[in-house]
């Protein structure tokens, strides 16, 4: 063990949870950059490595469904383009659609076989339980038509086919060392890496397509409109015209565009200003990041919106001391966490626990399990609960825990 991998070790809140800070990424991706710029710890927590948990890289995520549902879309697309391009089909007839998913299994068989290849994401997740994945998955396949339904859009809106090899994604993979990648001919080519090796900065672009026309960058998105796609594709229009390697010519992009399952929309190609403009604040923010993972803790950013999601909540103190509500505030239509002092059991599946106001209040709090093992007099923090009511003493205060619900003793 050298010094420094100790100086990345920490501690946190949840007694035997600890780790190592991850390293500073070689390169930077759009939504890595992002999200570090949401909230640093967010971002560091997510990434470090938990030796004590599990072997693989990050803490262990919770499975989203419509974060999974827009995998799927993504994945149904990248196979059916890969199974089209072998196909030698060029142009999106249905006729040849078809006989090609026709050896795929047909739409529901490639949408179940991506459903199933992001599920097994979670096979060995020590957070996640065999019956949650099974719940996700009925979801995911009762929304199988609609998944099919969005895939078709696309392909309506010209998504495919590829008339080119594409090339493996390395968007998401910010920490790994730039990739040797081939120069981009004239065609259509799908998953595209961009990396601009002195930025520091890389990206995957769903579909580039060099033609008579210029050079046309298009991002497709399934959920609602947001401008930070048209962010995310002048970024990829910077990528694409500092990569030496995809871009050896220094073409220019001549259309940016983003689609959506029922529309579409043009964005403004940046002029050679904007351009110098845009290279020099993606430089200050790769610097900006850099710093932060240099020199750990990093700082948190609580705020409703970004912790809603975040995965490591139970992990940061700056989290419960600023967005949980108070139980007496919570809606029952509402999820939300708390945190408490456990006093005393009241049954099988129910025990009193201590809100952290002054004065404390008592709380009763249902579990779905029976005899959970809650350490008397210590603080432990509940994750996606629900406020309910108690028939028999309507003034009290009632917390009922669920099957996804979550539950960690914490020393403050
Ligand atoms: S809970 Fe909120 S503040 Fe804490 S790490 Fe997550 S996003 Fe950041």
């Amino acid at each position: 063990m050298t010094d420094e991998h100790e100086r990345l070790r920490f501690e946190t809140d949840v007694p035997g949870i600890w780790g190592y800070w991850p390293a500073t990424p070689t390169l930077w991706s759009y939504s890595s950059l992002k999200e570090m710029e949401a909230c640093p710890r967010r971002w560091m927590l997510s990434r470090a490595d938990y030796p004590d948990i599990w072997a693989r890289r990050g803490y262990p995520s919770l499975p989203v469904t419509p974060a999974i549902f827009g995998n799927v879309v993504h994945g149904v697309i990248e196979r059916l383009t890969r199974a089209l391009t072998t196909a030698g089909v060029r142009s999106p007839a249905a006729g040849d659609v078809v006989g090609v998913l026709g050896s795929l299994g047909g739409w529901r068989g490639i949408v179940l076989d991506a459903v199933e290849r992001e599920l097994a994401r979670f096979d060995d997740n020590p957070r996640v339980s065999t019956e949650r994945v099974e719940r996700v998955r009925s979801e995911l396949v009762r929304r199988a038509p609609e998944a099919a339904d969005q895939v078709k859009a696309f392909l309506g809106r010209g998504i495919l086919p590829t008339g080119a090899a594409s090339e493996p994604s390395g968007e998401g993979a910010a920490t790994e060392a730039p990739r040797r990648r081939m120069p981009a001919g004239p065609g259509v080519h799908a998953e595209r890496t961009v990396t601009a090796e002195a930025l520091r900065v890389t990206g995957t672009i769903d579909q580039l397509v060099l033609d008579d026309t210029g050079v046309t960058v298009t991002d497709f998105k399934t959920g609602s409109e947001d401008d930070a796609h048209d962010e995310q594709v002048r970024l990829y229009a910077l990528l694409w015209q500092l990569d030496k390697q995809t871009n050896p010519g220094g073409q220019p992009v001549t259309h940016l565009r983003v689609v959506y399952p029922s529309h579409e929309r043009s964005v403004a190609v940046p002029d050679a200003a904007q351009m110098h403009a845009l290279e020099v604040a993606t430089a200050a923010r790769v610097a900006g990041a850099d710093q932060l993972t240099a020199a750990p803790p990093p700082p948190a950013a609580p705020s409703e919106e970004t912790c809603h999601y975040c995965r490591v909540k139970h992990l940061c103190d700056a989290y419960w001391a600023a967005i949980p509500p108070s139980v007496s505030a919570a809606s029952p239509a509402q999820w939300f966490d708390f945190e408490g002092t456990v006093l005393r059991p009241n049954g099988s599946r129910s025990w009193f626990v201590a809100t952290p106001t002054d004065p404390a209040a008592e709380v009763l709090v249902r579990t779905v399990e029976t005899d959970v093992p809650f350490p008397i007099g210590q603080r432990v923090r509940l994750l996606g609960v629900r406020r309910s009511q108690d028939p028999d003493k309507p003034g009290r205060l009632v917390i009922s825990m669920v099957a996804t619900s979550e539950w960690y003793p914490v020393v403050v």
